[in-house]
């Protein structure tokens, strides 16, 4: 089994370098495709509310000999959600559909700034965290200045920043903002999911010339920027590849052209986008 590096983000939390996207794992089928990924090596499982995967994701932790303190439980708060009282009620639900007896990470999923109240559920989120109900609190597409308002409302940062980031979209502006203000970026998409990149010439070129298939490469990119990937993978075998990443090591050539795959404006503008 590989072992993952581990990143430091705010308060000391310890978060692993890599971790599972769950979007579409659901039922029974779900929880046998997280229990594999958990036996292969994953210790961070990425669900959210609307995935209505919480069960499914939660059960595969409960059942696994992994002890639980060594599994990161997270998930994402919906927009509809975000007003405080709903918010609160949302993390116990949240809570309850896990069958767990704590949250790990909880996100706001998006801030749907339009409905102006992305403020007010960080609020429910740093009170929850009070309360024990969760170990950690994060955002999710949170553009520099909805991080600024949180923190300045509430003087808590939060441990990270989940975004869409692939070499089409590598965020390079985005992803100093967070470190900037001590939040670790995880990523999205890693993949580039309904994109071609796996496809890409200069993806698949490379990766043959590391004797590695592209979605290795791709996260080994996504790992090389310090960035906290979430593949998402049904198959057993394709979990252990994604896992298998942390001895790429990609030159400045390779590096550079890579960049030169980046396309402006690729993926929602979380000024816009309603995620409800
Ligand atoms: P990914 O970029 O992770 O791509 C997933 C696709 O790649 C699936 O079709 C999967 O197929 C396939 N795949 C996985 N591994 C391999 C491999 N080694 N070789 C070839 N194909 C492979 O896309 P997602 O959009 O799912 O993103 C990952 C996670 O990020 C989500 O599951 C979710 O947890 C999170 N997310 C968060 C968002 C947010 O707004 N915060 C938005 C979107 C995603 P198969 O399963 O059949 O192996």
């Amino acid at each position: 089994m590989s072992s993952i590096p581990l990143l430091t983000g705010q308060d000391g939390a310890r978060l692993p370098a890599i971790g599972l996207g769950t979007y579409d794992l659901r039922g029974a089928a779900g929880v046998a495709a997280t229990a594999s990924a958990i036996d292969a090596g994953y210790r961070l499982l990425d669900t959210a509310f609307n995935y209505d995967n919480e069960g499914a994701v939660g059960r595969a932790v409960a059942e696994s000999s992994v002890p639980r303190e060594s599994l990161i439980y997270s998930t994402k708060l919906p927009g509809r959600y975000h007003r405080h009282d709903l918010a609160r009620h949302a993390i116990e639900e949240s809570l309850f559909r896990s069958g767990l007896d704590r949250l790990d990470l909880v996100l706001i999923h998006w801030p749907n700034p339009r409905l102006g109240l992305y403020a007010e559920a960080w609020k429910a989120l740093v009170e929850a965290r009070e309360d024990g109900l969760v170990s950690m609190i994060g955002v999710s597409n949170f553009l520099p200045e909805h991080l600024d308002r949180i923190i300045g409302d509430t003087g808590v940062t939060p441990v990270l920043n989940q975004i869409l980031v692939h070499p089409y979209a590598p965020q390079d502006a985005w992803r100093a903002a967070n470190a900037e203000r001590g939040v670790l970026t995880e990523g999205y998409s890693p993949l580039g999911k309904d994109t071609d990149l796996v496809r890409e010439p200069a993806v698949t070129r490379i990766a043959a010339a590391h004797e590695v298939s592209a979605a290795q490469l791709l996260l080994a990119w996504s790992v090389s920027l310090g960035v906290i990937p979430l593949p998402k993978s049904a198959t057993p075998a394709r979990q252990a590849e994604n896992l298998d990443v942390f001895d790429i090591e990609l030159t400045d050539d390779e590096l550079g052209e890579l960049a030169g795959l980046a396309r402006p404006g690729e993926g929602a503008d979380p000024m816009t986008h309603e995620e409800l």
